[in-house]
């Protein structure tokens, strides 16, 4: 349809199929997936195993350039692009997404189920709560920050008799450790399990977590861009007897525990990273972890439905897997491995698996090789790097999508202007060189949108080709649905036939992702950065991969500065290490972990509709 109508009117045009009716179709049988309502299931880990003699399909990474604030359109083009290869081109296929954070759907950027013709339906479903996967790993969040402050105000308030004996409490007549406190007991070298025998020195070491309160890494988080809780004061009421302490929030989607979501590899490995996640550092300088909260066996059962990834649908009828959450720039913002695996058994090895990683390739994609398939083992064989006309022409020196947005001076993405293209194909050409790094194909997917001449589409695939790019073509799937991406499923199809050499980036160094990737000249550790390197040395976390926190609007740590920065020195203020998930953290700049709402935000629109009941103003 002309003009194409809003994605909310577009979502609800199209009757999704009963989901239980598109499981049976892709192969699932009934007692492994759980239905929630008629539009969403989960799909029982199970399936791995009774696949485990299948062959794995293709697997298709999509990324982009260094975007606007508004997208340049990967989510549209991971599902456009699964429309193409399932519906026109008869493969099997399934995409794997992300599950959308409340903070942008209600703040500027809007949901994430794609867009115009090419989207997740419904959409309204998808956008908001889906089957509470982010409400469960906020739940557990923040029952660890509660532990922690709780029981810094046990120890200070009790003496270490009267600590252990409520930790240990007298059941029939006996005090009896539960099978969590025992495994403290082993990491403090206590070979006992029976209470009574434990020496009073052995007592104190047992009962005492001694947190150093300034050393407290782990914060509350929420999913909404609430930013007067990016510093707070905690225990200010009276019944906590003057233990204040300043504290902060961050986002859910990019806390540990949604970083453990992402990367386990089973329950029991679920279970294992939930255990060891450290949280602070005792006065005596040993990690304290969930497992010395005795914390981590009720994570687990938080978050055992969230474990399963989520079954919805495209536009034209193709399966979905919703799983894990964004922020590319904060967090890993890679959707779940649990869901590719299961993924590239259903699909088979002829099969096609399109995911996605968040934001632009220095970023989101860096983080997919480095660390997601470094955990997972499996290899891409395509990388899709989408493009848009207008975020080039803003690295090419135009305006840029936020100026615009204050001014309303759109000229320069109306009328053609080859030159802001040619221009801002510089770091289009970084990013291609940037995928190339780790030896896979990369086809360049222009996303077109109506204001773009065929001139400035060509041009940009030219230019891609003579960056290095296996294949780049124009796509029309926002407007045509799968139809439109055809020509870059054939693409795809062609380069995952093509010779791949795969290798990680880096043995485990900012410095090379910061010279490699960015651009920069060198990195500089501020001193709680170089504190933290001590540290993390010292307690045996050198070793772990890098999860850079930065801003996703440049290649620097500079959100202003467009195009391909040069002559700049990263500045890293900070290392927080996520020993669960495994990785460590570093906070390039100043990028806080939880946004903010603008003074327009997007939930001005969302309302029910008092007539139909339905969701209406969502995009
Ligand atoms: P990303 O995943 O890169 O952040 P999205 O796919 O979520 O981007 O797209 C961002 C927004 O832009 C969505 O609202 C989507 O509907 C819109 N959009 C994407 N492609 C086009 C296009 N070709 N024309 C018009 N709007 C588009």
């Amino acid at each position: 349809q002309r003009p194409v109508p809003s994605d909310i009117v577009i979502s609800r045009s199209c009757v999704p199929k009963p989901i239980d009716c598109l499981a049976s179709e892709i192969g699932l049988l009934s007692y492994e997936v759980e239905l929630y309502g008629k539009t969403k299931a989960k799909v029982q880990l199970e399936t791995i195993d009774r696949l485990r003699a299948q062959a794995d399909g293709k697997y298709v990474v999509v990324t982009g350039i260094t975007p606007t604030p508004l997208g340049e359109g990967k989510s549209t083009t991971t599902i456009g692009l699964v429309q193409a290869l399932g519906a026109h081109l008869n493969r099997n296929v399934f995409a794997c997404v992300r599950q959308p954070s409340q903070g942008p759907t209600f703040g500027i950027k809007g949901g994430a189920a794609g867009g115009g013709y090419s989207q997740v339906i419904p959409m309204e479903e998808f956008n908001l709560h889906l089957t509470g996967d982010i409400h469960a790993i906020t739940a557990a969040n923040n029952l660890v920050a509660a532990a922690i402050d709780a029981r810094m105000f046990h120890e200070a308030t009790q003496s270490d008799k009267a600590l252990f004996n409520r930790l240990v409490p007298l059941s029939g007549g006996q005090r009896k450790f539960s099978p969590v406190q025992i495994n403290r007991l082993k990491k403090l070298g206590i070979e006992k399990t029976d209470p009574s025998t434990l020496t009073e020195e052995e007592i104190t070491r047992f009962a005492r977590l001694d947190i150093d309160p300034e050393s407290i890494t782990w914060q509350r988080v929420l999913d909404t861009n609430d930013r007067f809780l990016r510093k707070i004061t905690v225990g200010q009421s009276p019944t906590e007897k003057g233990h204040t302490r300043t504290a902060q929030f961050d986002i859910t989607v990019a806390s540990e525990i949604m970083a453990v979501l992402a990367l386990t590899s089973s329950m029991e490995d679920m279970r294992q990273r939930l255990a060891k996640m450290v949280v602070a550092t005792s006065r005596s300088g040993v990690p304290i972890t969930t497992e010395d909260l005795g914390v981590c066996g009720a994570l687990t059962v938080l978050m055992k439905d969230a474990i399963k990834p989520n079954l919805m649908q495209t536009l034209e009828g193709n399966p979905v897997f919703v799983h894990a959450g964004p922020f590319a720039n904060i967090a890993h913002g890679n959707s779940s491995i649990l869901a590719d695996k299961i993924a590239l058994k259903l699909v088979g090895p002829d099969g096609f698996v399109v995911t996605e990683a968040g934001f632009g390739a220095d970023i989101g994609m860096e983080k997919f090789f480095n660390i997601k398939c470094r955990y997972s083992g499996l290899r891409p064989h395509v990388v899709v790097l989408v493009a848009t006309v207008r975020a080039l022409k803003m690295h090419g020196g135009g305006p840029t999508v936020s100026g615009l947005l204050l001014t309303g001076n759109t000229l320069c993405f109306v009328f053609q202007n080859l030159e802001l293209v040619e221009k801002g194909c510089s770091n289009l050409r970084k990013q291609v060189e940037n995928a190339k790094h780790f030896g896979v194909p990369v086809v360049v997917a222009v996303n077109a949108f109506k204001t773009d001449s065929e001139a400035e589409l060509q041009l940009i695939c030219k230019l891609a080709k003579e960056a290095g790019a296996f294949d780049a073509v124009p796509c029309t799937h926002w407007a045509d649905g799968g139809a439109g991406a055809v020509e870059l499923g054939k693409a795809v199809q062609k380069a995952a036939e093509a010779p791949s050499k795969f290798s990680f980036l880096y043995d485990i160094e900012i410095r090379i992702i910061a010279q490699k990737i960015y651009g920069a000249d060198d990195i500089e550790l501020l001193p709680d950065a170089q504190h933290k390197v001590d540290l993390y040395t010292k307690q045996g976390f050198g070793n772990l991969p890098i999860c850079m926190a930065k801003t996703h609007l440049s290649l620097s740590h500079d959100a202003e500065k467009k195009g391909v920065p040069t002559g700049f020195v990263l500045p890293i203020r900070d290392i927080r290490a996520s020993v669960g998930a495994g990785f460590l953290y570093p906070l390039v700049g100043t990028m806080p972990t939880i946004p903010g709402l603008p003074t327009r935000p997007c939930f001005y629109d969302i309302d029910l509709d008092p007539l139909t009941g339905e969701v209406i103003g969502l995009f």
